[in-house]
């Protein structure tokens, strides 16, 4: 009955997927003494060639494994142990046993035996490795990226914050995600009254603009950007503003986000720029033709008479001539000296010279040609200046011929000079229209030219630029007081030689 039992059991044993081998305690070395079919599978070996050896030949020379250990304790001290270890097929082949060693004990509680059951992990091992493997590249690449989209931030942060653009990103509600200092300078705005706000409600909803919500609107559910977009549009605190708008959904690597980009150029001064070189266009072309036609009249004229017959109509026709190629000259001079001075060509030939002398001088013979003025004079310096005399002549001439053409109700101009520190003053005074204070600020800007004197006064708006550029190679300076109505005047200062 025992022996039944006992085949029936070792039958058992036999047909199960664990390996399962008995080691014998009380002999010499734990040798094995039992060990199933599964056993001899998962190890390569036969029966034969392990009954008898202790199990250490499955780790084969890998003996520096830290399980060996534990399974050394348990075996000494009597105790179960679960181990994962590195084992060797009889062919060389590693495989990953999980161990089970349980002592078996007699009546006396001595240990008699051990029973070993192993499984061959090594898939699962394998699969445990590869996820390991996997997670950690995963955990690298996410590291990596994030270093790397980190890093794009802080770089297009960096170029967001110093373009010389105003910048916007919206939500899909176009709620203001961020702006950019030149936005936040540029529509004198601070971070906490745009940030978070919505767009149309910014600054008493001074960006309430229909057109800019039109355009917006169809922007997130197209995908179609705003490009160059020209809005005029006036603002509570910094005025009229003539903005070139660009605005995109933002893409980022390949994918819509529900972002709006809103680059805001302002394109104001650009405009008004344009404009003036448009009118000086015009107005220069006009001004170069008219005595031009005059001349080729006067040709004409002179081609069909007789000099032998008509001499002094010939010489005053003549005469004629010439003053109008004088006039030519000084209109071409005129425009030589700005773009001289615009690309900064101008020579200075200084020179010491007497300011007073030069500027009595220069009464006198502005006097004789405007003899229906009264310019007077008042004031001395008895200083000498080092300076370029024609250049500082032609500003002098300059103002006093602007007071004379925006004054025309009046026939006085007050010159007067005098020392102030180290430099010398002159001033010239009109009793004329005067200028508004929107006008002071732009009046020494090439081309410009008050807009209420455009048609009825002639001139090119480069006089006063090119005076104000000769004064400052001077290092001195040029500067108007004036109001509307009560005539203007116009002062230069001058470095003095000192003795
Ligand atoms: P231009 O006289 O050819 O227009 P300027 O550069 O000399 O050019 O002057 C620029 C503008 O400044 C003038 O168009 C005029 O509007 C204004 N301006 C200059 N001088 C006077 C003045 N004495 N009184 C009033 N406005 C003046």
């Amino acid at each position: 009955m025992i022996n039944e039992n006992l085949n029936i059991y070792l039958q058992a044993l036999n047909s199960a997927n664990s390996g399962i081998i008995i080691t014998d305690n009380l002999q010499p070395d734990n040798p094995i003494i039992y060990c199933n079919s599964a056993f001899e599978k998962i190890s390569g070996y036969n029966k034969d060639e392990i009954i008898g050896h202790n199990c250490r030949f499955l780790q084969a020379q890998d003996r520096s494994q830290a399980e060996r250990q534990l399974i050394k304790e348990s075996i000494r001290d009597g105790k179960e142990c679960r181990v994962e270890i590195r084992n060797y097929r009889k062919n060389g082949q590693l495989f990953w046993n999980e161990l089970f060693i349980s002592p078996v004990k007699n009546d006396d509680g001595m240990i008699t035996h051990f029973i070993g059951v192993q499984n061959d992990v090594t898939d699962r091992k394998k699969i445990e490795y590869d996820l390991r493997e996997e997670k950690s590249s995963v955990e690298e690449k996410i590291q990596q990226r994030t270093k790397e989209l980190m890093g794009k931030e802080a770089f297009l942060a960096s170029i967001i914050q110093t373009v010389r653009e105003s910048l916007l990103v919206l939500d899909s509600n176009y709620v203001v995600l961020s702006a950019n200092n030149h936005f936040l300078s540029s529509f004198k705005v601070t971070q906490e009254e745009t940030v978070g706000k919505v767009l149309f409600e910014l600054g008493n909803h001074q960006w309430d603009i229909d057109t800019l919500k039109d355009l917006l609107t169809k922007i997130l559910p197209t995908n179609n950007p705003v490009t160059d977009y020209e809005v005029e549009h006036h603002f509570q605190h910094i005025g009229k503003k003539v903005m070139l708008l660009n605005a995109y959904r933002i893409e980022f690597e390949g994918q819509y986000k529900d972002r709006i980009l809103i680059a805001i150029e302002d394109i104001t001064d650009k405009k008004e720029l344009d404009r003036r070189k448009d009118d000086f266009l015009s107005i220069a072309s006009h001004e170069l033709k008219t005595p031009l036609t005059t001349i080729k009249s006067l040709i004409q004229l002179l081609q069909r008479m007789d000099p032998a017959k008509n001499p002094d109509q010939f010489t005053t026709s003549l005469d004629k001539v010439s003053i109008y190629i004088e006039k030519l000259n000084k209109l071409i001079s005129k425009l030589l000296d700005t773009s001289k001075i615009h690309s900064g060509n101008i020579e200075l030939h200084l020179e010491p010279f007497e300011i007073d002398k030069t500027i009595k001088e220069a009464i006198e013979n502005l006097s004789v040609v405007n003899p229906e003025y009264e310019i007077s004079f008042s004031g001395c310096t008895n200083a000498s200046v080092l300076g370029d005399e024609m250049q500082i002549l032609q500003v002098f001439n300059n103002l006093i011929s602007n007071a004379i053409k925006y004054a025309p109700g009046s026939k006085n101009i007050e010159v007067y000079i005098n020392t102030v520190g180290n430099f010398v003053k002159i001033s010239v005074k009109d009793f004329g229209m005067g200028i508004s204070h929107q006008d002071k600020i732009k009046i020494f800007e090439r081309f410009f030219r008050a807009s209420n004197i455009q048609k009825k006064y002639p001139g090119l708006g480069i006089g006063l630029y090119v005076s104000h550029e000769i004064i400052v190679n001077h290092k001195g300076t040029l500067w108007v007081e004036s109001e509307v109505g009560e005539g203007s005047t116009f002062n230069f200062t001058l470095p003095v030689i000192k003795n």
